[in-house]
């Protein structure tokens, strides 16, 4: 299994554009592709932290950029037989459904619509160039993780039982959710039809639970069958909106906020895991502690998996930003403590708390 970490910087939204940017992306050498994010140290503005991806995409990045980089690519091996994953990670509010789902005008649409669009395209053309011999087919499931438990996004939320739909392990080692609705699909607007409705699901749902849709994983897979004669060659690309990454503990401590914020805490944990040890190409992948990387089988099929970190640039995400960026950079903190523009007051004036009297501060030049 393959897999690729990319980081991608969303703009400043109109509200936003007298704030200040604390994160930008930076290259190894000129001339380069942007592989670095950097930041400054919350603790320390002097200092600046770097964090390594295989690629970063920077604020003028457009959704056709994203998805021609990233996921075009891997087209042809999803009809090589190939699995293909795409996780959308980051906190709420840095851009994880405008990356995977999008705008409704053609440029602002998402990498899943245009997934959606390509398979049948290249699908199309395969049905063409073989004279009808190989024929492709296309089936949907789309589904949400949330506190741990499995609903369906096609079917409406009245039919959900408390329990979710069950795990069952098939006999190949697979695990699939029982009970899991899947529906054929023959074109982008039959696609564009069932996931409208299916997205109107998942938030009358977390609206019931007086919950947010952010609370919860979106997985939709997309499951792609070739046939050619009597053979037939099955393969699956997944396109996961995950649950917000930030410490809901901070924020909202109630009872049903903590249940939720340990449930996805754990199982971003467990996925971070799988894709460090898929990138150190380990043996063991411990995909099997949690629900999400269970029934993806992360690292336990042969595919390409590519992880998309958002990340908003505004200093009031700082804290949870510099999570999620240890969370998911491949190289952790490369150049720690890389120091610019320092000045070092020998006088701290005894007011300022966290600082002996007399001591060394650190300050950055203003
Ligand atoms: P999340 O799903 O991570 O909570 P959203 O995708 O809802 O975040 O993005 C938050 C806001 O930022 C939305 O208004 C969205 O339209 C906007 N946004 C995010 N990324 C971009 C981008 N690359 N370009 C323009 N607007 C963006
Ligand atoms: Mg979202």
């Amino acid at each position: 299994m393959s897999i690729r970490v990319v980081a991608r910087i969303r703009p400043l939204l109109e509200k936003e554009l007298d704030k200040d940017m604390i994160v930008r992306s930076d290259r190894v050498e000129p001339g380069k592709p942007d592989t670095i994010v950097k930041i400054p140290n919350p603790k320390n503005e002097a200092e600046e932290f770097s964090f390594a991806f295989n690629g970063v995409y920077d604020q003028p990045t457009s959704q056709e950029t994203l998805f021609t980089c990233e996921v075009q690519p891997h087209l042809k091996s999803l009809f090589q037989g190939y699995d293909v994953t795409i996780f959308a990670y980051g906190v709420t509010g840095t851009g994880k459904t405008h990356t995977m789902r999008g705008g409704l005008k053609l440029a602002e649409r998402g990498v899943i619509p245009r997934l959606l669009s390509g398979i049948f395209r290249r699908g199309r053309k395969i049905a063409k160039d073989t004279a009808g011999q190989t024929t492709a087919r296309v089936s949907l499931s789309y589904y949400e993780i949330y506190n741990d438990k499995v609903f369906d996004l096609l079917e409406p939320p009245e039919k959900r039982t408390p329990a979710g739909l069950p795990l069952r392990a098939e006999a190949n080692g697979r695990t699939v959710v029982a009970g899991l609705s899947e529906r054929a699909c023959e074109d982008l607007r039959d696609f564009e039809k069932l996931y409208i409705e299916a997205n109107a699901n998942r938030v009358t749902a977390a609206t019931k639970l007086n919950a947010h849709s952010s609370r919860s994983h979106a997985i939709l897979r997309v499951k792609l069958t070739q046939t050619t004669g009597g053979a037939v060659l099955e393969s699956t690309a997944s396109a996961i909106d995950l649950a917000g990454s930030e410490d809901n503990r901070r924020t909202d401590n109630g009872k049903e906020r903590l249940v939720e914020s340990a449930a996805i805490n754990k199982s971003l944990f467990v996925l971070s895991q799988c894709i460090d040890a898929i990138s150190r190409g380990d043996k063991r992948i411990p995909y099997r502690e949690s629900k999400m990387t269970r029934i993806l089988s992360l690292g336990q099929n042969k595919g390409i998996t590519v992880m998309i970190l958002n990340l908003a640039p505004l200093r009031s995400y700082h804290l949870d930003t510099l999570s999620s960026l240890n969370v998911s950079s491949r190289a952790k903190r490369i150049e720690v403590r890389e120091i610019e523009n320092e000045v070092v007051f020998k006088q701290v004036p005894r007011a300022n708390p966290g600082v002996a009297p007399g001591g060394i501060a650190r300050q950055p030049l203003r």
